[in-house]
């Protein structure tokens, strides 16, 4: 079965309508046991070092993952994504591309026939995609159960990061995926809800630091929203196929997203926000919006290198969490 890498969610269900296998290249960069070592195979290829860790990790992914075909989201992700795609061509692996539309106007209908050209190309149609997602429907349903579960004190916010960030491709296994969801549904059911502590949200691009959620939880707060990793399991249930990925806030302007974190923050009664930025990535600029527009206290950290946190951002985390603990006070 042909495995296709991409660099950011698609709608996964034309891949899968098409007999191939999805593969998250994000995934098998950061799941990897040496992420550092893949990002630094990237340099010695020629990758700067003043760019993305991500980008780095993704180009070393492809080499690594036994990759037929790539997709390259070439609007609505990242603005490296164009000279990706050219150095996966220069070594002679296929490129799809998929743009998601920039303007609202239309957006519908430009998402529709992108989707119906991508299917082409993939070698399926967009209706036998919008058919397979009737198989993906009841995972994204108990996807959205196990959000709810975080929010009540069910879920860490570890494990809510981790079983949304490896839906983008099902772990490339839909019905093992599914399984091992039923299995850690039903014994998070169980779970006594632990809600002391404050509530935390975590937005931005999903963090780098390997270890920053045990570290927020060891301090007595928790993760209860992970504001793209949620976005990335595709949380709408509208029943038109099209409309969910017109509604996916993450490749379209900001301030959808801004919406969604707004509704979140309320809905979930949020004491503050970590927005989580990477180096060298233009969506930094969009923290100034995202302060601006959002009302609640919020902590704007960087990470580098897929490791985990520097001593100073511990130290600022620390003294955010304070004030909010002395704030609720
Ligand atoms: S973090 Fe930013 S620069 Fe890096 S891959 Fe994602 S969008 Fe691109």
């Amino acid at each position: 079965m042909s495995r296709v890498g991409f660099t950011t969610t698609i709608p996964v269900e034309i891949i899968l309508a098409a007999g191939k296998t999805p593969v998250d290249l994000n995934n098998v960069f950061i799941t990897d046991q040496d992420p550092m070592r893949m990002a630094e195979s990237a340099e010695d290829e020629g990758l700067p070092r003043n760019l993305c860790a991500w980008i780095k990790g993704i180009y070393a992914a492809v080499k690594q993952a036994d990759i037929d075909e790539v997709i390259a989201v070439t609007q609505g992700d990242c603005s490296n994504s164009h000279a990706l795609a050219e150095l996966f061509i220069n070594d002679g692996i296929k490129v799809h591309s998929f743009s998601y539309p920039f303007e609202k106007e239309h957006r519908y209908e430009t998402l529709k026939s992108e989707m119906e050209r991508f299917a082409k190309s993939i070698g399926t149609t967009l209706q036998k995609g919008i058919e397979y997602s009737a198989k993906t429907d009841s995972v994204r349903g108990k996807l959205r159960r196990l959000d709810t579960l975080t929010t009540e004190g069910r879920v860490t916010g570890f494990e809510n990061h981790l079983w949304l960030v490896t839906s983008t491709d099902f772990n490339t296994d839909l019905k093992k995926y599914e399984k091992e969801l039923d299995a850690f549904l039903k014994e998070a059911e169980k779970r006594v809800p632990d809600t002391n502590g404050l509530k935390i949200g975590f937005i931005g691009v999903p963090t780098i630091f390997s270890d920053i959620y045990q570290f927020i939880e060891s301090k007595g707060a928790k993760v209860i929203f992970n504001e793209i990793q949620r976005q990335f399991a595709i949380p709408s249930d509208d029943p038109d196929y099209v409309k969910r990925y017109a509604e996916y806030t993450y490749p379209y302007d900001v301030f959808g997203r801004v919406a969604d974190i707004r509704e979140q923050k309320d809905i979930r009664k949020l004491d503050g926000i970590i927005h989580y930025v990477q180096s060298f990535c233009y969506r930094q600029m969009q923290d100034i919006i995202i302060r601006k527009e959002i009302d609640c206290p919020m902590l704007t950290i960087e990470g580098d290198a897929p490791s985990g946190i520097d001593a100073r951002t511990k130290i600022r985390i620390e003294s955010f969490l304070e004030m909010l603990e002395a704030k609720k006070k």
